[in-house]
């Protein structure tokens, strides 16, 4: 039945789902054995092969997702990347990475590569022709990231896909940001996709896990890594993974509505100085981002007028909440100058365009109305702060 299944939330609600045969219930059964069978069976499955039953039911929703022949799970998201990179890369080899990364993805490569003997460039901008300069001789993969955080820039997949192959490259992607409801890069020649399932598949802030979808011949070679790194994620998480991805379609199609209502009220707004949305005709990457993606996601960023003050605007808010991370149901913001580029020094932070009062919003799936109501009474607040302040002054 599977292979007959195209439409988007199809696959989402039952691509690989384990059909039970016992009692005839509606969702796939839970199989919470690390234990099992070596003699008179086709696999010798145990949860650290990523070969369990719930393991491999969900790996083929994933990959259906992905457009993808293959696909694992892992325990975060981290864990996926991690364990990907290092499958591709040996001592001597080197990567050339798009400038603006995942801050983890970052710190792995500045903290544990040179132990590994692995060098790597950054690129100096998004444009492919300066993927193409950082090209070595030993170059093994190129790595990029769109919409990127937090700034939403946006990379040409398929022209960094056609540079990768020309040199015999592997070309991987981190599709966090999209989820494979928006972009399917596998379609534009990219070789390995990778996702923080704590993201949107999980989507309701409450699971962490990681995936990686490829063709079977990268995968075969990420699982001889992964079996050893030990990363997989424990059967009830996938278990629950399975059931958060069959809304992930309508998830994100609510936050892709919701996210450009709220770019366009914020653009008209004569208190918000920028938005950052792929949405808007005004983003730089409007025209890319149109080519490639099915939607424009549910991530934005924006900085109020200059005389309004970032940290009282958030604290303001009463329905939209302060979060570290993102992508659940629920409307929450960031501080990336505090938090995901904290590490950055603010020359660094400069160069690429994050100013400290740059606000990051992940858009949830509550009623647009509500949302715009909330920004509005924060922004009364700051504002009434603000001119208390200055009568002070004077
Ligand atoms: C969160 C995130 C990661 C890391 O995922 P974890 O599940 O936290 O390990 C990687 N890339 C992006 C873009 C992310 O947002």
């Amino acid at each position: 039945m599977d292979e007959k299944i195209k439409g988007l939330n199809t696959i989402c609600t039952h691509f690989g789902e384990i059909q039970d045969e016992q009692f005839k219930g509606a969702v796939s059964p839970l199989f919470m054995s690390t234990s099992y069978a070596f003699e008179d069976v086709d696999v010798k499955r145990y949860p650290r092969y990523f070969n369990t039953p719930n393991q491999v039911a969900l790996s083929k929703k994933i990959a259906a997702l992905e457009h993808a022949e293959a696909a694992m799970i892992f325990g975060s998201g981290m864990a996926a990347i991690s364990t990907t990179l290092l499958a591709f890369l040996k001592a001597g080899d080197h990567i050339v990475l798009q400038k603006t990364l995942y801050g983890g993805t970052y710190n792995l490569v500045m903290e544990e590569f040179h132990k590994f003997g692995i060098e790597y460039s950054f690129t100096k901008s998004l444009e492919p022709e300066d993927f193409l300069a950082e090209i070595k001789q030993n170059t093994k993969v190129i790595y990029l990231e769109t919409p990127s955080n937090p700034l939403l820039t946006i990379t040409d997949l398929k022209a960094v896909a056609q540079i990768a192959k020309k040199h015999g490259l592997v070309s991987m992607i981190d599709n966090t940001f999209a989820s494979p409801v928006n972009q399917n890069p596998i379609d534009f020649g990219i070789d390995v996709v990778l996702h923080s399932a704590t993201k949107y598949m999980g989507g309701h802030s409450d699971i962490l896990a990681g995936a990686v979808a490829s063709s079977q011949e990268h995968m075969d070679r990420i699982f001889q890594l992964a079996k050893n790194f030990g990363g997989s994620l424990s059967d009830y998480t996938v278990w629950l993974l399975e059931r958060s991805i069959k809304t992930m379609g309508i998830r994100v199609r609510a936050q892709n509505e919701n996210a450009m209502k709220m770019a366009q009220f914020l653009y008209e707004h004569n208190d918000i100085h920028a938005v950052y949305y792929p949405g808007l005709e005004s983003h730089p990457g409007h025209e890319l981002a149109k080519a490639q993606m099915k939607g424009f996601g549910g991530m934005l960023s924006f900085e109020l007028d200059k005389n309004l003050n970032s940290s009282t605007f958030q604290k303001s808010l009463r329905l939209i909440k302060s979060s570290m991370s993102l992508a659940g149901v629920e409307s929450t913001v960031l501080s990336p100058t505090l938090t995901s580029h904290s590490l950055l020094t603010a020359e660094e932070r400069e160069k690429q365009g994050i100013v400290d009062g740059l606000i990051r919003f992940s858009i949830g799936i509550e009623e647009i109305e509500d949302l715009i109501a909330d920004i509005e009474q924060a922004l009364e607040s700051v504002k009434a702060k603000t001119t208390a302040l200055q009568s002070n002054e004077i």
